[in-house]
């Protein structure tokens, strides 16, 4: 089925569009494939996007856009093993919830979980826990539908070289039809959250990385706060929050209120130091519940963002640096840093290949600047080999970014067999990985 005369494509942020040729809804691995060998024979380039939650320019085109929202179903649970595989396109809370039906999980999520399976692994999205690696980590095996339509399917055993690229491609290789992820057994998490001096956190930092199962910490700017959050796996039954709780956590102070305040400091940036200091106010939350439901909030309050993966142990220095940064610069910034920490994995494009990693993540309120305040973040990064989200907003290039991933040329072997015509390409991906 496809849509002709486009309307024009906006992602979630809304800072990026574009205007494809056709849009196309493929529900089944043979649709892509016709779809590819005509755009393919016609000199056309194509896309697919998963939920737009990328705020980069990676799922762009003038070309033919496949929406995968149609390829979205479990296909196939194996219980021996906690394997399951999954089309490309199923949204990740849909498949927390089928997983869940069945007692398994996903070993870490993200912070949100509305995006497809195939976009958050194309971007290396991860969360926090520094024995638990991003999601792309998690896959055992993938199809794929290649520059000239064959269909490969890979595995450690099988394409594996192929495998070994693709978990994290930023749709550079091909489009993804299916997926196969080691899950878990299904787990309870202990959440502890609460505002806490962010000079004495910072001392025990290591401390906390290694002695929680997954901790992260939000500098709150302008303030010596920071909000933390400590995750704990458990057995115990679940304690979930009254609903009424949940409600006033998760949507009253996280999204009504700070999204009043995010729109009031875009009017007023001046105040925005003010109401920043009224971020720590609320006080300690504390509850048990399945993991899904733990990892994952709701976010409402749109942003642009940018994240760095740098070495573990460059964490304080770094994010003392964008304190001293915001304290002197004089900018405004509504939206707490965000500081979580991923172990090491050997996926060539994976932003945490090869190093135990601390993830640093700048924000602005949606239609605020943000120029100014990321270039300078990113400056700090650079010094510590830092390497951009691939669904952030950044300014690097490839000559800039080679050098940082030691299977750089691995990758590059991959795409050129993969995709000798360019049939996937798009101007970010001209910029981040060169053009074919
Ligand atoms: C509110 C919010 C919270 C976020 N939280 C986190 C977080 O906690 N951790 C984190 O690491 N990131 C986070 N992100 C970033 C987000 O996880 C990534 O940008 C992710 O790629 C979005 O998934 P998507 O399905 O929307 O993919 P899209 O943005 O639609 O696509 C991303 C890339 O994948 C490609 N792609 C999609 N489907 C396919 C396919 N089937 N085959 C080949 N290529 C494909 C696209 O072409 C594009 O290059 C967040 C983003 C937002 C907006």
């Amino acid at each position: 089925m496809a849509r002709d005369r486009a309307p024009r494509w906006r992602n979630w942020a809304g800072n990026q569009q574009c205007a494809p040729a056709a849009v196309h809804e493929p529900a089944t691995e043979d649709e892509v494939v016709r779809i590819v060998e005509r755009a393919a024979a016609d000199g056309r380039r194509v896309k697919a996007f998963g939920a737009g939650h990328s705020f980069t320019g990676a799922a762009l085109t003038d070309g033919d856009l496949l929406d995968l929202a149609r390829l979205s179903s479990v296909r196939h649970v194996d219980h021996g093993t906690a394997r399951v595989t999954v089309d490309a396109g199923i949204p990740l809370h849909r498949l927390n919830d089928e997983l869940a039906a069945v007692g398994l999980a996903m070993p870490n999520l993200g912070d949100i979980d509305r995006q497809s399976v195939a976009g958050a692994i194309s971007t290396a999205t991860h969360g926090t826990g520094i024995r638990f690696g991003g999601i792309a980590t998690q896959v055992v095996g993938l199809r794929i539908v290649t520059g000239d339509g064959s269909v490969l399917a890979c595995s450690p055993t099988e394409e594996s070289e192929v495998w070994h690229a693709a978990r994290v491609s930023v749709g550079a290789l091909g489009i993804l039809t299916s997926v196969t992820l080691q899950c878990v057994p299904a787990f309870r998490l202990h959440a502890v959250e609460q505002a806490e001096r962010v000079d004495a956190l910072l001392e025990r930092l290591d401390e906390e990385v290694d002695g929680n199962d997954h901790f992260e910490l939000f500098w709150v700017p302008h303030t010596g706060w920071a909000l933390t959050k400590r995750n704990r796996r458990t057995d115990e039954h679940p304690d979930p929050r009254p609903t009424w709780r949940a409600l006033r956590d998760d949507l009253l102070y996280s999204n009504v209120l700070f999204g009043l305040m995010c729109r009031l400091g875009r009017m007023r940036p001046a105040a925005i130091p003010r109401l920043m200091r009224a971020v720590p106010g609320s006080g300690p939350v504390e509850y048990t519940d399945h993991s899904h439901k733990v990892f994952a909030s709701p976010r409402h309050v749109r942003f642009y963002e940018m994240e760095y993966a740098i070495p573990r142990e460059h964490a304080v220095e770094a994010l003392q640096r964008v304190r001293d940064h915001v304290r002197r610069s004089g900018l405004y910034v509504s939206f707490p840093v965000e500081v979580r920490f991923v172990a090491p994995d050997d996926i060539p494009l994976s932003t945490a290949h090869g190093r135990e990693t601390c993830y640093i993540a700048v924000h602005v309120y949606r239609g605020m600047q943000f120029h100014q305040y990321f270039e300078a973040v990113e400056r700090i990064m650079d010094d510590y080999g830092g390497r951009p989200h691939w669904g952030k907003l950044h300014f690097q290039t490839a000559e800039t970014l080679a050098p940082r991933y030691p299977e750089w040329e691995r990758f590059q072997a991959v795409r050129r067999r993969l995709d000798p015509a360019g049939t996937f390409a798009n101007a970010y991906l001209d910029r981040v990985l060169d053009p074919l």
